[in-house]
């Protein structure tokens, strides 16, 4: 670690412990839903890359269309099938892809979903909603969550109601409204309406405590975007592939003008996808909006998704039910180990990606980003340390995500793990009532 701070900015990634006391894990490989630190410790991953392991570590497939793709030769920036074949299977998936294009990380795509946007509709003003988060390029970036330390963080919610939501850091024509609270969003419109070119939202928040949209919210949005001519973009990164193979708009039926989709697209290689309606992803093809990047559609990215998406659609959906019914007995499960230790926990989400956190007051539930506020991260933080002591790889901020590689039995030792960390580490640690 020492030696890595001689040469990388703020030396070794560390996703796991918070800070990195006493020493962050270094990794030597993994397979299926686990992983090995460099001192051969063993660890059942739910972080899986932060969501692109759909199907788990080194899944063969991808990994033998990958290197065939390498050893067939790099075609880069030049006309190749699997660009033509992926765009094909993409688009049959997607319900809003009439047109696709490819790119490398999510935070370009959405990048290229806000210049379509722009262009489409000859206004500037962008309104996304608190806590979440579309990459870290400066003009749509606004704090992630809580934690001290995380990229974004002097953004905090008092600037943003100082300035009587709106955030005016790094682009003037950002609006930030409150999540699943259609009523500030109608009266915003009602005086703003007409100069909004678009409205970009993560379906499901995933970045805040994966909170569900509440029952009408998105077919809201979809309305009133109509209604103003303002352009839906829904931000997919998480979501696509991994709530459904369609995403949460196949999943919930919500059509948007344009979306994106990239982490599990490609189980690890970097991949993602801008794709949208005709309307808008037209511009690209009549040349009105650029659309550039060395690396983008790269050969080998293509044959892994390629061969990603024929694991994801096998059986129609299998890995699917299965990554439902593993990560719904691991949610029962914590919750059951959480009321027999009477220890106050919020276990929210679906089997493929849900959220654990411990309330500071009794509130049970996390509906929108300020209420995400009254989360006891101290607390978190010492069980995810518990947790990693027991062999369970986890995110500090909370999100679980599932892999079709967890089977019955992770879920019995995670659960195990569980009860161990909580029982030493949090039950202690809890207010004497
Ligand atoms: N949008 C969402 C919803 C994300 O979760 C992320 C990354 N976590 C991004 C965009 C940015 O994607 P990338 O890190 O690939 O640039």
């Amino acid at each position: 670690l020492e030696r890595s701070r001689k040469t990388l900015a703020g030396g070794v990634s560390s996703n796991v412990r918070a800070g990195d006391k006493p020493f962050p894990l270094f990794f030597d490989h993994g397979a299926g839903s686990r992983l090995w630190d460099i001192d051969g410790n063993e660890y059942i991953d739910y972080v899986l890359g932060r969501g692109p392991l759909f199907l788990g570590h080194t899944y063969q497939a991808v990994i033998d269309a990958t290197c065939k793709q390498l050893q067939r030769g790099q075609i880069y920036a030049a006309q190749h099938e699997l660009e033509y074949e992926l765009s094909e299977r993409v688009s049959r998936i997607i319900p809003c892809a009439e047109l696709v294009r490819f790119g490398i990380s999510g935070s370009e795509a959405v990048h290229g979903a806000l210049r379509l946007a722009r262009a489409a509709t000859g206004r500037q003003t962008i309104i996304k909603f608190e806590g979440q988060y579309h990459g870290w390029l400066d003009n749509i970036l606004y704090s992630l969550a809580p934690d001290p330390g995380v990229a974004g963080d002097a953004l905090s919610p008092a600037t943003l109601a100082e300035s009587n939501g709106q955030f005016s850091g790094a682009d003037s024509h950002l609006i930030v409204l409150p999540w699943n609270n259609l009523a500030v969003l109608e009266e915003y419109l009602s005086r703003h309406g007409n100069t909004i070119a678009a409205i970009i939202t993560e379906p499901v928040m995933c970045n805040t405590a994966v909170i569900a949209p509440q029952p009408g919210f998105l077919e809201a949005l979809r309305t009133l975007c109509n209604g103003y001519g303002i352009v839906l973009i829904f931000d997919e990164v998480i979501t696509g592939f991994r709530l459904s193979l369609a995403g949460a708009q196949g999943r919930f039926n919500i059509v948007p003008d344009l979306t994106i989709f990239g982490k599990a697209i490609a189980n690890g290689m970097p991949i993602s996808c801008l794709a949208g309606k005709e309307k808008y992803m037209g511009l690209i093809a009549a040349g009105k909006v650029g659309h550039g990047g060395t690396y983008n559609s790269i050969p080998p990215a293509c044959a892994g998704a390629i061969a990603n998406l024929d694991a994801l659609e096998a059986n129609n959906g299998e890995v699917y039910r299965t990554v439902e019914h593993t990560g719904t007995q691991l949610m029962n499960g914590i919750r059951a180990i959480g009321a027999r230790l009477e220890v106050p926990i919020v276990v929210q989400g679906y089997g493929a990606i849900f959220y654990v956190g411990f309330p500071l007051s009794g509130e049970q539930t996390v509906y929108d980003y300020r209420s995400s506020l009254t989360m006891n991260n101290e607390l978190y933080t010492a069980f995810v340390s518990a947790m990693v002591d027991r062999g369970v790889r986890i995110i500090p901020r909370g999100n679980w995500f599932l892999s079709a590689a967890h089977t019955e039995a992770d879920v019995e030792s995670s659960l195990a793990a569980v009860e161990a960390a909580l029982t030493e580490a949090v039950v202690p640690a809890l207010p004497s009532t």
